[in-house]
């Protein structure tokens, strides 16, 4: 029985050696067979050569580098392709998700379990903002996709059929996070502290999360489509009232006046109508980036032995 574990690793040549290291240490203490699957997301320091340095003190690892930055979905991916394993675990290379965890979770799958969770006990370190939209962006996200997600993370570890599943998705945009739900299957959870980062500092901007939060959001549910019809429903019956009181006021011959009326409507009408057409924009713009089928990412470089499955 093969464990994988995949990595995605972004600028981080502080963390490579030591995260090898930690978890070639804890999984051959554990007895279990495992390979480490390291996916350089176009890093500009020397994450690359370090991942060559960690095979070639240790033939269990491998690795990749993309030919730029594709976003740590697209790594998560790249490794789930790259990964030999019979079960697959993704995890942070920055040591966050506690490698601890890792044996709990296989012991779970030893016993049939087909998707384990991890589940975030404490949020760690983070800014009270940030709490806060993170809380309001899941709160959202499981009202959309009808699972509680709240304090998942994708710190988890699949079964092979599972990983073949996400693999046969013909869709570019991915959410990790929420397709290890939607795909169903024997579920259990275990639950971990979030570690501080050792080193290094965190790869996300607001401005990143942001833009994160709405691919997202938008990848999973058509709602803020129908949102437009609601907002077409309530301009109707607004416009109804006003129809009626402008010609109760035309046929009652006090019609001059009402120039802020007009204002008014011109304002709420033309911000209803963009707010819609961005909306209705943003979800062409999927369409546009689905149809034209590129590749979710482009590896250039290789580390040790790897065979492309599919
Ligand atoms: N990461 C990545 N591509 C990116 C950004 C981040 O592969 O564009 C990786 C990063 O190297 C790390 C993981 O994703 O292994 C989580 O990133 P980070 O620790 O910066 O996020 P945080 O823990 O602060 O949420
Ligand atoms: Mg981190």
């Amino acid at each position: 029985m093969l464990l994988s574990i995949v990595l995605p690793a972004y600028n981080e040549e502080q963390n490579i050696s030591n995260t090898a290291k930690v978890l070639a240490g804890l999984l051959e203490e554990n007895e279990i067979d495992y390979e480490l699957v390291f996916i350089s997301d176009g890093s500009r320091d020397a994450t690359l050569e370090l991942i060559r340095k960690a095979a070639e003190e240790n033939p269990k690892v491998k690795g990749a580098e993309f030919s730029r930055n594709f976003g740590k979905e697209a790594a998560i991916f790249a490794g789930l392709e790259l990964a030999a394993g019979d079960a697959v675990v993704v995890m942070d290379c920055d040591l966050q998700h506690p490698p601890e965890t890792i044996l709990e979770m296989w012991k779970l799958w030893r016993n049939g379990a087909e998707v384990v969770e991890g589940i975030k006990e404490s949020r760690g370190k983070e800014s009270l903002a940030y709490k806060l939209s993170a809380g309001l962006f899941y709160k959202i996200m499981s009202r959309l996709i009808k699972v509680d997600m709240s304090a998942s993370s994708d710190f988890k570890l699949l079964d092979r059929k599972v990983v073949d599943v996400l693999l046969q998705l013909p869709e570019r945009n991915t959410f990790f996070r929420a397709l290890s739900f939607w795909a169903g299957f024997r579920r259990e959870y275990v639950s971990y502290e979030v570690q501080e980062r050792q080193y290094g500092k965190s790869k996300w901007s607001s401005l990143s999360l942001m833009k994160y939060a709405v691919t997202n959001a938008t990848s999973f549910s058509t709602l803020p489509l129908q949102l437009v019809t609601v907002m077409g429903v309530v301009s109707i019956l607004f416009s109804v009232a006003l129809f009626i009181q402008t010609l109760a006021k035309y046929l009652s011959g006090t019609a001059v006046e009402g120039f802020t009326t007009v204002i008014l409507l011109l304002l709420i009408i033309g911000g209803f109508l963009m707010l819609s057409l961005g909306i209705i924009g943003h979800y062409i713009a999927r369409i546009y980036e689905e149809v034209k089928g590129r590749p979710k990412y482009i590896i250039s470089k290789t580390v040790g032995k790897i065979e492309k499955r599919m």
